[in-house]
């Protein structure tokens, strides 16, 4: 069992005190001899230690920052959702292909925000503005949230806010466990928990301080047996020797663990590994030993908004691996529903 994320120093915006959740957190922290600084924004943390990237990337990740979500506009968030939830920003694992090392670049420090019910109160808004379309917000496009779950309970607040929301829904996606705190919630089957699972030779070589995948499975059935749609995201998809081998073993787990029948409602999303010029610069200067295959030869450039793009597979490797998953899929959870493949 992974243990939860406690922060080796923190800091926070003076204003965060004015809301009972910074008030609540600057006490527990210092109760626990967690060394505290103040920052005039969350956005501009400076004086973290570490003489490398590596190093300052390391101390970063042990490092919380507690602050206030200013900007209560809402991103898309294609395909999964309609719009991104913000509760949290950052993550304290340290997956060597993240995402988030592109996204917050030289920030990876991690971030809570303590206006919870003013974010909430702007997605009411937005919600209110789309009836009566059912409008899809994900609080994981920006942070693992499960992982900082322990210290903010947002998530908690948000999927009992969601469940009052007769038009909103949530989802979120997670490579922790620890979801006692949402068990009991009342959550009207509005929040979808999906847990990110991967074959075995690329959770060993490339993913730090994430939960044991034994047990996100395990998570995964509790939350569907206290009632929860949940769904697996298997990313980042990687070819390798032996990748059918490997992702058919990753399946049988999961068929295992399930139990017959697997679930209502069950989904998966398949996300094929991809890097950007960017962060393969970044990836190189914090994991400098790196097994990740970085090389564009051979890839195809998907290109995205204001033509910035990243590198996938080539199209027939892609498709190789599409429709190697959905039949995989299919042929062992007959009734689930592959959302998307990218
Ligand atoms: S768990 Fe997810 S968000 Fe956290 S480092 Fe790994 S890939 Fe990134």
């Amino acid at each position: 069992m992974t243990a939860l994320f406690r922060p080796a120093q923190a800091y926070f915006e003076p204003a965060a005190l004015d809301y009972p959740l910074g008030r609540e957190l600057y006490a527990r922290l210092m109760r626990e001899g967690i060394p505290l600084r103040f920052t005039s924004s969350h956005n501009r943390v400076t004086g973290l230690p570490g003489e490398t990237p590596r190093e300052a990337f390391r101390a970063a990740k042990r490092t919380l920052v507690v602050g206030i979500k200013r900007d209560l506009d809402f991103e898309p968030c294609r395909p999964s959702a309609d719009f991104s939830l913000v509760l949290a920003t950052g993550c304290p694992a340290a997956c060597e292909y993240c995402y988030l090392q592109t996204t917050l670049g030289r920030k990876p420090y991690v971030r809570v925000y303590v206006n919870v019910e003013e974010i909430l109160a702007a997605a009411g808004r937005v919600i209110a503005g789309r009836r009566p379309e059912i409008t899809v917000f994900e609080a994981a496009s920006t942070a693992d949230p499960l992982a900082l779950e322990h210290l903010t309970g947002s998530l908690r607040r948000a999927v009992e806010w969601f469940g009052r929301e007769e038009c909103g829904r949530l989802r979120l996606v997670t490579k922790f466990a620890a979801v006692e705190p949402l068990l009991d919630a009342d959550h009207r089957r509005h929040t979808r928990v999906r847990f990110t699972l991967n074959a075995e030779p690329v959770r060993r070589l490339f993913e730090h301080r994430t939960a044991p995948q034994p047990d996100r499975l395990a998570a995964a059935v509790r939350l569907r047996d206290a009632g929860y749609p949940i769904g697996f995201v298997l990313a980042p998809l990687m070819l390798f020797r032996g990748w059918r081998e490997s992702y058919s073993a990753l399946l049988d787990e999961v068929a295992a663990a399930l139990g017959s029948p697997a679930g209502e409602d069950l989904t998966f999303e398949l996300i094929q590994y991809r890097f950007t010029p960017a962060s393969k610069r970044i990836i190189q200067e914090r994991f400098p030993a790196t097994q990740l295959d970085l090389r564009e030869e051979g890839r195809h450039y998907k290109r995205g908004k204001y033509g910035r793009g990243k590198w996938v597979y080539a199209p027939a490797q892609a498709e190789a691996l599409r429709g190697f998953l959905v039949e995989a899929i299919a042929g062992r959870f007959p009734a689930a529903r592959v959302e998307y493949f990218t």
